[in-house]
């Protein structure tokens, strides 16, 4: 068995086989009450209507949660409230124990090890997949690199940890733009995990991808869980299957709140879920 998937609810700490307790170094977030997000009763109206009717909910850290539930049920606005991009009308949003996320503007709560991936890859198409790599990293990093010449070693280290664990080792040298949409999606990925995100939101990920990229990205996730927390909106079942497994929790969100939570299994045994979603 993989002994970075072995933990499904703690912080897994026998990352060195790949180096990923390198690449994903611990941040500031104060975790020490057992959650890494913590929303409650989230209420965020569009002209009267409610996107998001008293939500409640709560990641620990490590966990991959998926979340799935219809088109429309408030997945893409709850991570609009997470990331500052929305403001609440009412409710708590915090960041491990300490960290108001509804008094933060969108850099801050990035800043804060919050990274969120949309559903249309966002890549420098100019450049090569490394500088990309290179882009994504932290300011600091870059006038290290302006006023040296060249990027420190555990830059690079990280970059060359980061193509690696995407599968675009070969590709390193080639034009973004040049990349299958698989491929982009995995370069977007590797270019949030060169800012070290804590929590990272990924709204319907496998979307528009092949059947061997989809695998491909499960695979991806499945090594990052237990080193950074994600939140993963998708609608291709088996996709969430495979990211669940048997003891994984799914959250299932319909008209704005969370109407079921459990275990894949037993969330897809739910009436109210088969009735509002699965059942359709
Ligand atoms: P999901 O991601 O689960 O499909 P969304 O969060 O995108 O759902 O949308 C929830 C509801 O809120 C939908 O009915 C959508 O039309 C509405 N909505 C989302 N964003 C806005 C917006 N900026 N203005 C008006 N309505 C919106
Ligand atoms: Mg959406």
């Amino acid at each position: 068995m993989n002994p970075l998937i072995s933990d499904t609810e703690g912080i897994s700490v026998s990352g060195s086989i790949t180096g990923l307790d390198h690449l994903l170094v611990p941040g500031q977030i104060d975790i020490s009450h057992g959650l890494i997000l913590y929303l409650e009763n989230i209420s965020v109206s569009f002209d009267g209507f409610r996107a998001l009717n008293d939500l409640s909910l709560s990641l620990k850290p490590g966990e991959l949660r998926c979340v799935i539930g219809p088109n429309g049920a408030g997945k893409t606005t709850m991570m609009d409230v997470i990331t500052g991009k929305t403001r609440p009308d009412s409710g708590q949003a915090f960041l491990g124990q300490t960290i108001d996320l509804t008094k933060l503007d969108e850099p801050a709560i990035a800043h804060a090890g919050v990274g969120r991936k949309f559903q249309k890859p966002t890549v420098f198409e100019q450049h090569t997949v490394w500088e990309n790599l290179e882009l994504a990293c932290d300011n600091d990093k870059r006038w290290f690199a302006a006023f040296h010449a060249g990027l420190d070693r555990r830059t690079r280290e990280r970059i060359e940890q980061t193509l690696s664990l995407i599968d675009l080792e070969r590709q390193a040298g080639r034009r973004a733009g040049a990349l299958s949409h698989g491929q982009k999606q995995r370069l977007e990925i590797g270019m949030l995990l060169m800012q070290q995100p804590q929590l990272l939101l990924l709204d319907e990920p496998a979307a528009g991808m092949t059947d061997e990229e989809t695998v491909q990205l499960a695979k991806l996730l499945q090594t990052l869980r237990g080193h950074c927390t994600m939140m993963v909106v998708e609608h291709d079942m088996s996709f969430v299957a495979s990211l669940a497994g048997d003891t994984g929790r799914v959250t299932v969100m319909a008209q704005g709140r969370v109407l079921a939570e459990g275990t894949l299994d037993a969330v897809q045994r739910d009436e109210r879920v088969i009735e509002s979603y699965l059942g359709r």
